[in-house]
């Protein structure tokens, strides 16, 4: 097994792992510091496990990724906007040009707490796209999942900001929790239609600090397809890509688009062009990897570009086949996902 990079022409260059896949989709965690504790994600202690880089350094890392073929960034964390630097750094992100010379899509995952601020900040940056999680649209079950209160209403007029802003359309996501937010399935698709946004349901997977994932926890997508429907017939939409993870409805007065995510009970890891960056520089090859690998440690012991390039190859040739979840013998990852980057 080993990783390659396919040179396709003189100009394109595609990092594919051992199994085939096209690695295309970078996600950089800039802190995991996170100004909101939800349930399915963190524990109610506040603060950050892992130490943030320069924005340099992660400017550095992506650079070299982006010589690889990366051609999709994503920021995320803990929660990208509490990072100083955060604009400085897209405007920078904007300047790079993959090897076939195309500029980076350069998405954010966010909480929209600080949105409405930021919103014209970012896309003057050349920011793409914005994605933003919001798990109730129902303001008391959102303070039960965030365990934050009274920032439903900014997360509104953030999502309703970025809108205003130009980004389009917004992808809202909402991780489903057995007991605490599977009464929000009508209410979101109502939202959907009427503010229109892409909804996304997300399984919950067990990334958890608080360890309370059990299969028991998790939405089936049967039963969130029956809710669903009850709001309108539902029509199939065809994948935008191929590595689309979220399988796409609509309703059948076309109004309004769901997606629904899977990667529980329909994972989609033989489609996988993911690999992630955490805050602390180092490579995660799959969500559920036991491993860190320390590209940042190439950095910090004087690894020249082409250091950092053979690190990046050797790490992607050790990119898991698929996750195991739901197997005998499965392992919980040992950083959870404020730690890893969603
Ligand atoms: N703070 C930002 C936010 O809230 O979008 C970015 C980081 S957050 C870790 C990224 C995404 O991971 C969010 O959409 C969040 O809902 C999702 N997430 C966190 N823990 C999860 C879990 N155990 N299962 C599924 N999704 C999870």
């Amino acid at each position: 097994m080993s990783t390659t990079l396919t040179k396709t022409s003189v100009d394109t260059a595609v990092l594919t792992d051992s199994y085939g896949r096209a690695i295309t989709d970078l996600r950089v965690s800039i802190t995991d510091r996170c100004n909101y504790k939800c349930v399915y994600c963190r524990t109610g202690n506040e603060g950050a496990q892992f130490p943030e880089l320069p924005i340099a350094d992660y400017l550095r890392m992506v650079r070299v990724f982006v010589g690889l073929g990366i051609d999709k960034v994503r920021l995320t964390g803990g929660e990208p906007l509490l990072r100083t630097g955060l604009t400085d750094l897209i405007r920078e992100l904007a300047t790079l040009r993959t090897p076939a010379g195309d500029s980076l899509d350069i998405a954010i995952t966010t909480n929209g707490h600080l949105l409405e601020d930021y919103a014209v900040k970012l896309k003057t940056a050349g920011l793409r796209r914005v994605t933003v999680s919001m798990d109730a649209v129902e303001p008391a079950t959102f303070a039960r999942i965030t365990r934050v209160p009274d920032s439903f209403d900014r997360v509104l007029r953030g999502i309703r900001a970025a809108k205003q802003a130009g980004f389009g359309p917004i992808k809202v996501n909402c991780v489903l929790l057995r007991g605490f937010n599977d009464d929000q399935i009508v209410p979101f698709a109502h939202f959907a239609r009427e503010e229109n946004v892409i909804v996304r349901f997300i399984e919950f997977m067990p990334l958890e600090e608080d360890r309370i994932w059990s299969p028991e926890t998790v939405v089936p997508v049967d039963e969130l397809l029956d809710k669903l429907a009850q709001v309108r017939p539902l029509v199939r939409l065809e994948p935008n890509t191929a590595s689309e993870t979220a399988l796409r409805y609509t309703f059948d007065d076309g109004i309004g688009e769901i997606g629904i995510i899977a990667p529980v009970s329909r994972a989609f890891c033989g489609q996988c062009s993911r690999i992630r960056l955490t805050s602390d520089g180092k490579i995660r090859t799959c969500l559920f990897s036991q491993f860190d690998h320390d590209l940042h440690g190439v950095m910090r012991r004087g690894g020249s570009d082409d250091d950092l390039t053979d690190y990046i190859l050797s790490t992607v040739a050790k990119k898991e086949a698929r996750h195991h979840i739901g197997e005998a013998g499965f392992l919980k990852p040992s950083r959870s996902m404020v730690h890893i980057g969603g």
